[in-house]
């Protein structure tokens, strides 16, 4: 569990990520991604032929589940802290269940407020009849947590609040389980088309794609550099959609970004994920829901 109110490090696309090479290592959805729903995705058209090689056309000899790239769309968050709800989206439009006014009401009946857990989205899953499964290393609030800077603003509600729906994740059709994934498991799923949001420590993802992100202070004024020592932890929610497995890099959406899927290798988003605060928190999301 764990969740962030997502302090992102990225501030929306604009700001930064406006430079044309960062922009151009990026393709968007309409310049050079293709990709198929059903699992196996080829790369890119030739509008690609720019790209780094990992994300060139996949070998057409290379077996089947060597390169997966699904149609996820790119939804970006508003706010500070809605990352989690802009991942949801993504995943609900990908799964063609996405519609704004039933994704407000979700919210209000669901009484989600600006601290989002990893178990809010699971519970968002199952009100959308969604199937879903929420794997963490911890059922309900780490204690140890509560003295981290991320964390600490209304740790105790907030602690009561989520270990209440942890208690009634079985009796409201919630599938949570305390269970360790691994990198293989989760290129099993995407492999067969399915997606999954992630609990990430934003300080330690790197994009290979986006060129090193210049940091900004949530207290300074828009566009200053931030001079703060960087926390030790960030929550932050990304969707993984695909992998290539030759060059060994997962592809994610930031919801940080309006205009580009990211990528980074696995050990990066191994350490991402794994990091302290994260649970290791993955929600599974099926395809055929
Ligand atoms: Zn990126």
């Amino acid at each position: 569990m764990t969740g962030p109110r997502c302090r992102r490090k990225h501030r929306p696309s604009g700001r930064q990520g406006q430079s044309g090479a960062r922009a151009s290592k990026h393709p968007t959805p309409e310049t050079g991604w293709t990709a198929r729903r059903g699992s196996v995705a080829a790369g890119g058209g030739t509008e690609g032929q720019d790209l780094p090689s990992q994300f060139k056309l996949r070998n057409p000899a290379a077996p089947a589940g060597d390169f997966v790239q699904l149609p996820v769309p790119i939804i970006q968050q508003l706010y500070h802290w809605d990352c989690g709800l802009a991942c949801s989206r993504m995943v609900l439009r990908y799964l063609g269940q996405l519609d704004d006014s039933e994704f407000e009401s979700a919210l209000r009946e669901l009484r989600l407020t600006k601290s989002i857990w990893t178990i809010d989205l699971a519970y968002l899953m199952r009100h959308f009849g969604v199937r879903h499964r929420f794997c963490t290393q911890t059922l309900g609030v780490d204690k140890g947590y509560k003295n981290q800077s991320f964390y600490r603003k209304h740790f105790d509600t907030e602690e009561t609040r989520v270990n209440q729906l942890f208690a009634q994740a079985k009796a409201c059709k919630v599938l949570v389980e305390k269970c360790t994934v691994s990198v293989q498991d989760i290129q099993a799923h995407l492999a067969q088309g399915h997606v999954a949001i992630v609990l990430v420590n934003s300080g330690v993802l790197h994009c290979d794609l986006c060129s090193s992100p210049v940091k900004y202070c949530c207290f300074a004024p828009s566009g200053h550099r931030c001079f703060c020592r960087t926390p030790d932890y960030q929550g932050h929610f990304i969707v993984l959609r695909g992998y290539n497995r030759a060059t060994g890099c997962i592809f994610y959406n930031n919801p940080a970004y309006a205009d580009r899927m990211c990528s980074t290798s696995l050990s990066n988003f191994e350490e991402a994920r794994t990091s302290y605060g994260t649970d290791e928190d993955i929600l599974f999301v099926y395809l055929d829901s």
